[in-house]
């Protein structure tokens, strides 16, 4: 028995409630899969779950993937693993990390928790890293570490679309519109792919660029989405203080912890839209929070360096 065997996953729909809803008329859910795991959370659990049913079904014994110091894909995959019983390898993107190795994990809870958790972590310079798919470094992988299963960076590929899609239940079906996060776009994918035509899926970006739309598309045929491309807060875990400060105030009145870098600009970005009107009447959103909370501590330490607010989750 593991956690992914089990095939019904709870998480429950949490109703919000907020005068600014009441303003416009308005539903707002808020499916909480970041209370499926403790470690796993989220769409991770979601997109870890069938590729590592599928490496250990071709007798993979070490799963290797990519990602920056603070990933959630990278935390996850290394409780994962250690839950389901394959080694982990997490190719780590920054060699200056490893130059005062014990003094980086001191200083970095993601990738303390993930050599915890037993992952062999590799750090590369950034022109390696952006090559990561390339042939030749795939092969000085192989050679260093045997054989793996290959798990892409933020692990999307068609299993965890498949995994995602199992993020809306038939019972979803009643909203009209459904909001997600977006990063590497396999989560939005796979819930686009499960909902009805009747509904339409919101997608906001983490971080800039017109990339999005083709990845997506890789994975769905259906036509019922759209990005809304204003809330990245000009990047990538880029942060200001008008953020840090709803996120804290939206954890005080409504009990819920969003991240600061997914689910804390969707969460904005929503609320800021149907402020303006975006939403007609009586429309009944339903908002995914994919989890990602393991990164608040990464991102407390950089608000602290650039005294900004802390985060109080
Ligand atoms: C990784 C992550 C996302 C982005 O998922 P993609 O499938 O890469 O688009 C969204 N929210 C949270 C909390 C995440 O950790």
């Amino acid at each position: 028995m593991n956690i992914f065997s089990s095939e019904v996953i709870h998480s429950e729909n949490q109703e919000v409630k907020h005068p600014i809803l009441d303003e416009a008329k308005v539903f707002l859910t808020i499916k909480r899969e970041d209370l499926i795991h403790k470690q796993v959370s989220g769409n991770k659990f979601r997109k870890l779950k069938y590729n590592l049913a599928e490496a250990k079904k071709c007798g993979f014994t070490k799963i290797l993937t990519f990602g920056g110091a603070y990933s959630n894909h990278i935390a996850a995959t290394a409780a994962a693993g250690k839950i389901v019983g394959l080694e982990t390898i997490g190719v780590i993107r920054g060699e200056e990390l490893a130059v005062d190795l014990q003094k980086t994990l001191s200083q970095n809870d993601t990738l303390s928790f993930a050599s915890d958790s037993g992952m062999q972590l590799e750090f590369v310079t950034r022109s390696t890293y952006r090559d990561k798919n390339s042939e030749d470094f795939l092969s000085r992988l192989k050679e260093q570490f045997g054989s793996f299963y290959l798990l892409p960076e933020g692990g999307t590929n068609e299993l965890a679309v498949k995994g995602c899609e199992e993020i809306i239940s038939v019972s979803d079906h009643d909203y009209d519109v459904i909001c997600c996060a977006v990063g590497t776009g396999g989560t939005i994918s796979g819930i686009i792919n499960s909902t009805s035509q009747h509904q339409t899926v919101l997608g906001f970006p983490a971080l800039k660029g017109d990339f999005l739309s083709v990845e997506i598309q890789k994975f769905t045929d259906k036509t019922n989405w759209e990005l809304i491309k204003d809330y990245h807060f000009e990047g990538y875990a880029k942060v200001n203080r008008e953020l840090i400060e709803f996120i804290n105030t939206f954890k005080k009145e409504q009990h819920i912890p969003l991240d600061p870098v997914y689910t804390g600009k969707m969460i904005f970005g929503l609320f800021d839209m149907i402020q303006k009107g975006f939403f007609t009447k009586n429309t009944r959103i339903l908002a995914i929070h994919t989890g990602g909370l393991q990164g608040v501590y990464g991102m407390n330490t950089r608000l602290m360096k650039n005294n900004l607010p802390l985060l109080t989750i």
